[in-house]
């Protein structure tokens, strides 16, 4: 339905009133100016009619008919009266206007028939003599007490109605005027009552929009100031909430994108509600484009999919795994449960997922490594025990075989010893490191290399190969030098072992510009494959199991160089061409005390 502006039905209403009003003021004063003025006229004749009697019944008395008519023109003359004279039985004897023979005979006229009654007479109708609207009067003409007939004055009322109708004219022109003016007066009292009400209006939109910070202005009329005072509460107290919501909104993201757990809700629907950062992350969402999407296409994971859809459909949580297959495979632990309104009716599901992809990733290594340990140990025992039972079976009553088995049996048990102190070495630096036990200091990098270079000496000279130090004695690093010169060790006798006899190995060491100190183990030997390059540091990673073995290599040696490198706080790097040479660089903290040393960049 069409709505109608207040101040139009107001305006509309009140104009109504006041023409009705008008109206009926018009039509009742000018019926009774009308009755007045009709009653006056009435009055009028009468009174004329009873002052005339006297005369008439003069002449009538003395019979002289002709006297009478004149004296009935007399009269009406002066009184501007129409007279007639009418016989009791109601033969018009005389008439000021009209020939009285050619009149009919007038007993059965109304005002006739009231005087006859001994009424006044009275009466207002058409005169077919005088074709006019006419009043009449008759009094009863006695004498000493015997009625001769009747007087009748008679007036048209032609302008007894003129003036009925100047007065009704001059009526309808005031209404009019006063119609005027009302139409006028109640155009600007509509206004005056609707204006605070469009204010108001006005002032309601712009809360609606969100601009809480305006306040009404409170109108003097005592219903719209409560009106306005009541909506300027309620926009104070809808701030309040809406702060109040906001900040629980915030504390709630904060919350939410805090989590190192990611978090994803769904509606009924299955389009997403809310999703945090971590979630984001893990499945590879765009928070900003996701909301309100449904889950096909936020989240092409038919895994996850299924888990959502299990969990609508179940009363309490659930729980699962989930793969996401990206560049890298990923490991999620989900949990699913339904979320609900404070009428526990159901709004839709959240689920919080758990990256264990490191986790089971550590577990991976942890069960190679054991693998690992478990087979490289395997070998030597395997070995050991074969020779054993060969001695035990007979061998040992030859001498020579014996002697030679046996030095086979202690060089096995070399290498088990080996690899079980490079193990427990390993464990130390690992545990040492992560639990910052290692004790640092500043100490001189070339007494560490000399150090180092001297025990890899003996080796160097079994191949005939030259070790080339090249270090500044002033260089200091924050160091364990024990820890620092078994990497250096390490890596020398790597190049001793991975290099043809002859060849020769560079020890250099120096400052870089970045506060570091740069300790490069060069050689000449027969380098790695690019391939190997990223698994190189790993534990028991070699490239030829057999050779490395051959040179009594543990596989874990590279492994124990990283770890010392990280328990300085620094790292290792590798370069190698195959066929030409490897240059292995430890990077690790410099001293401070150490100002004057060349720097290399
Ligand atoms: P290993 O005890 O077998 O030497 P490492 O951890 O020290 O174990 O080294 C891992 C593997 O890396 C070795 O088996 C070897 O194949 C390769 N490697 C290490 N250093 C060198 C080098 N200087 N030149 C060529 N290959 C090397």
């Amino acid at each position: 339905m069409r709505k109608k502006k207040l101040f139009w039905q107001l305006y509309i209403s009140s104009l109504l009133v006041i023409f009705l009003a008008l109206a009926a003021f018009i039509f009742l004063t000018s019926y009774s100016f009308k009755s007045i003025l009709l009653d006056q006229v009435s009055d009028d004749l009468l009174a004329r009619a009873a002052i005339m009697r006297d005369e008439v019944l003069r002449s009538w008395k003395d019979g002289d008919m002709p006297a009478l008519q004149r004296s009935c023109s007399d009269i009406s003359t002066r009184s501007a009266t129409r007279v007639t004279v009418i016989r009791a039985d109601g033969v018009v004897l005389a008439d000021s206007w009209h020939d009285p023979a050619m009149m009919d005979n007038h007993r059965g006229r109304p005002e006739i028939r009231e005087a006859m009654a001994g009424k006044h007479g009275n009466s207002t109708r058409f005169s077919r003599t005088l074709q006019k609207n006419t009043m009449y009067a008759a009094v009863t003409v006695s004498d000493n007490g015997r009625v001769l007939g009747v007087l009748r004055t008679a007036v048209p009322l032609e302008t007894v109605e003129a003036s009925i109708t100047g007065l009704q004219l001059q009526v309808l022109l005031g209404g009019l005027v006063i119609a005027l003016v009302a139409t006028l007066m109640s155009l600007l009292i509509s206004r005056r009552i609707t204006r605070p009400i469009e204010t108001l209006k006005q002032g309601a939109r712009r809360f609606a929009e969100g601009d809480l910070d305006f306040r009404l202005p409170v109108p003097r009329s005592e219903e719209l100031s409560d009106l306005a005072v009541v909506m300027n509460n309620m926009a104070a107290q809808l701030q309040e909430r809406i702060v109040q919501i906001t900040q629980q909104h915030s504390e709630q993201d904060a919350v939410l994108s805090s989590m190192v757990e990611g978090v994803i809700a769904f509606d009924m629907e299955e389009r997403l509600i809310n999703v945090n950062h971590s979630a984001a992350r893990m499945l590879r969402v765009n928070i900003d484009k996701a909301k309100g999407k449904s889950i096909q296409e936020v989240v092409r994971n038919i895994g996850l999919q299924r888990f959502v859809d299990q969990t609508l459909t179940s009363e309490n949580t659930t729980e699962g795994y989930i793969t996401i297959v990206d560049d890298v495979e990923r490991f999620l632990q989900v949990h699913g449960s339904i979320l609900r309104d404070e009428h526990r009716k159901p709004l839709g599901v959240v689920v919080v997922m758990n990256d264990y992809t490191e986790l089971r990733n550590l577990e991976n290594v942890r069960r190679e490594f054991v693998a690992n340990v478990s087979h490289e140990l395997k070998t030597p025992i395997t070995s050991i025990k074969g020779f054993v039972e060969t001695l035990l079976d007979g061998a040992i009553n030859d001498r020579e075989d014996a002697i030679r088995f046996l030095g086979i049996v202690s060089r096995q048990a070399d290498r088990l010893n080996a690899i079980i102190e490079d193990l427990l070495s390993l464990s130390r630096i690992e545990q040492g490191g992560e639990q910052e036990h290692i004790e640092l200091r500043e100490a001189s990098v070339r007494d560490v290399l000399v150090s180092a270079v001297q025990s890899c000496q003996r080796d160097a000279d079994l191949k005939q190969m030259r070790i080339e130090l090249e270090c500044a004695a002033e260089l200091q690093a924050v160091t364990n030098p024990p820890l620092l010169e078994q990497a250096v060790i390490n890596l020398i006798s790597n190049g001793i072992k991975y290099s043809d006899e002859g060849q020769s190995i560079a020890v250099h060491a120096a400052r870089s510009a970045d506060g570091m100190i740069r300790i490069a183990i060069k050689d000449q030997g027969y380098g790695i494959e690019p391939e190997h390059l990223p698994r190189l540091f790993e534990r028991f990673y070699r490239i030829d199991k057999a050779r490395s073995r051959k040179l009594g290599g543990t596989g874990l040696g590279l492994a124990i160089v990283k770890h010392i490198a990280q328990a300085h706080h620094g790292r290792v790097e590798v370069q190698s061409t195959p066929g030409k040479g490897s240059e292995f660089t430890l990077i690790i903290p410099a001293g401070k005390s150490e100002v004057d040393s060349p720097d290399v960049t």
